[in-house]
This record gives C-alpha cells, sequence and structure tokens, in this order.
C-alpha cells in the first residue's frame, strides 16, 4: 500500500501530522494495544516521575530510596506520609487521552491497556481491559486480614493506615525492590502478542521491565508517541513527538469534563488538607542526612 510505504519512508512526525497518520493506522485496525506511561496523565495535573519538572529532579529524598520496599518496612509512618502527599492526587480526572481511548474500547477497536500508571484514570475514564502493571492507589489491603481499602481511607488517615484488625494497610503499587503480578504480566503480554497495532506512548521505556513487554509484539504497526526520543523508535512504524493527548484527540476534545459537584467538594477538602501538610516534616528532614538511604539501598541491591 502506498500510504503505508509514506509513513516508512519518513517516520518521525511533529504532534499534528502524526494525528494524521495515526488515524490512516486506526482505521486499518482491528486488535490495538496501548501501553502508556507517565506521560499519559502529565494532562491531569500528575507529574511524571523521571521528565525535566518529575519527583526525580525535586530536592529533598530520594522518591526511589522511599518507595521501596525495605524502607516501608524500616519506616512506615515516613514512607505513608511521603505517598499522600506525592503519589496520591484526588483532584486528578481523565483527559482527552483517556476519553479517546475508553471510545476506542467502546468501538472493540481497543483491546486493551497496559498502563504503568497507578492513578487509576484509565479505570475512571470507563475502560474495562485495563492492566495496571505496576499496580493502582485505588486497591489498598489489611497486610494482616486482607480487607479491601479505598484511595481515601490512606487518605485521610493519619500516620500508618490500620485495618480495624490492627493491620498495617498497604497501598497495591509495585514499589522498588518488588516483583510485578504475574497474573497481570501474564495477561498484559498476551494482549500485546496477539495486537495488530501497539501504541507506546507518553513513555521513555527507561524502567524495565516496561520495556521487555515489547519484545512479544509481532503485530504489523508499532506506533511510539513521546515528547522525547525511546529505545523503541528504531523498530516504530510510526514516531510521534509530543503530548499523548494532544496526537489521540483534536484540540476542540481537549477541554476537562465536569464534575459532579458532591465530588468536587470532597476533593477540595482533600486538597486543602494536602497544602496545610505540605510543609517540610521531621521524618523527611531526617531523610536528607544519607543514613536511612544507603541502609535502603543496600537492603535492595542485596534483594536484586
Ligand atoms: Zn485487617
Amino acid at each position: 500500500m502506498k500510504k503505508e510505504t509514506a509513513v516508512r519512508r519518513k517516520k518521525v512526525f511533529p504532534e499534528a501530522e502524526g494525528r494524521q497518520a495515526l488515524e490512516e493506522i486506526l482505521a486499518r485496525s482491528r486488535r490495538v494495544v496501548f501501553f502508556g506511561g507517565a506521560g499519559v496523565s502529565t494532562a491531569s495535573g500528575i507529574p511524571d516521575f523521571r521528565s525535566a519538572e518529575g519527583l526525580y529532579r525535586q530536592t529533598g529524598p530520594d522518591p526511589e530510596m522511599i518507595l521501596s520496599k525495605s524502607y516501608f518496612y524500616l519506616d512506615p509512618a515516613g514512607f505513608f506520609d511521603y505517598y499522600r502527599r506525592h503519589l496520591l492526587y484526588p483532584r486528578a480526572r481523565p483527559n482527552a487521552a483517556h476519553r479517546r481511548l475508553w471510545q476506542l474500547e467502546q468501538e472493540d477497536k481497543l483491546r486493551g491497556i497496559v498502563t504503568q500508571n497507578i492513578d487509576g484514570l484509565h479505570r475512571l475514564a470507563g475502560n474495562q481491559r485495563v492492566y495496571e502493571i505496576h499496580g493502582t492507589v485505588h486497591d489498598n489491603r489489611c497486610m494482616d486480614c486482607g480487607a479491601f481499602f479505598p484511595m481515601e481511607t490512606v487518605l485521610n488517615s493519619r500516620g500508618i493506615p490500620r485495618c480495624r484488625c490492627g493491620g498495617v494497610i498497604k497501598p497495591s503499587v509495585v514499589l522498588y525492590g518488588e516483583g510485578l503480578d504475574p497474573y497481570v504480566c501474564i495477561g498484559a503480554k498476551r494482549e500485546i502478542s496477539q495486537a495488530d497495532t501497539l501504541i507506546v506512548a507518553g513513555t521513555s521505556l527507561s524502567v524495565e521491565p516496561a520495556a521487555s513487554f515489547l519484545e512479544g509484539f509481532e503485530g504489523k504497526n508499532l506506533v511510539v508517541i513521546n515528547r522525547e526520543k525511546t529505545p523503541a523508535d528504531r523498530r516504530a512504524t510510526l514516531v510521534i513527538r509530543g503530548g499523548v493527548e494532544k496526537v489521540l484527540t483534536d484540540e476542540t476534545e481537549q477541554e476537562e469534563t465536569t464534575m459532579d459537584p458532591k465530588r468536587e467538594q470532597q476533593e477540595q477538602e482533600w486538597a486543602d488538607r494536602i497544602d496545610e501538610d505540605s510543609e517540610e516534616t521531621e521524618t523527611e528532614k531526617t531523610y536528607r542526612d544519607g543514613s536511612l538511604a544507603n541502609e535502603c539501598w543496600a537492603q535492595d541491591r542485596e534483594n536484586v
């Protein structure tokens, strides 16, 4: 086909042209799988962990250290203090990218979403076939009795959130040093292996095992949408440099959706409380001397 040849010849596109080329591919595709990272949620106000403005570049404690398995057990109060303020975004809403993916699932074109994000926004947008390979902040479990708790329980608690039975409530989020859920991985890899089109978006693919998920893809079109280069660009049929929500939709569809007023008020209350708490805490100050960090890193390295 002539169009395909054209796409292959000049394969790195800016947003507007890229959108057109992507639509052509989508029109021909029957089994699309979307593999997304932090860049999918930035338009919802959730910072990208590894980008220039992301959490990793901020001053203060090293997030990879605090968000590790060993730190969780060493200093759970410190973990939750950090977790509430930097990983929970109760006011975040699905953006145009999430909404377009919901639409594609309704059309039965999109067979699955594999996401590295823990914000739950794809499910909030209504998608059913979502593989959250790093877990989700919306699933929290008592470590003793297994009882379920919503994000709000963790958000509204102080210190270490506890179950009625006395057990610690742990978010079902994959921490550094922890393995991924094998069932989620198997499902995600199966979807990818059966796809005719794989869209990899908003991820630099710098974290393993993210990149390994792409290895099983044998379909026709590999589309990469990202602001920066990725290791998958070379293999890709189409590379688009830009914001995910801008490539997936045209501008008229990028407005915010309205929110239930009750929910809006609740979210405002959460947001106010988080703002009140946002000054650096004593625990956070002690992270700065580095001794805890070294201890954690040593433990994590041994575990790997
Ligand atoms: Zn319990």
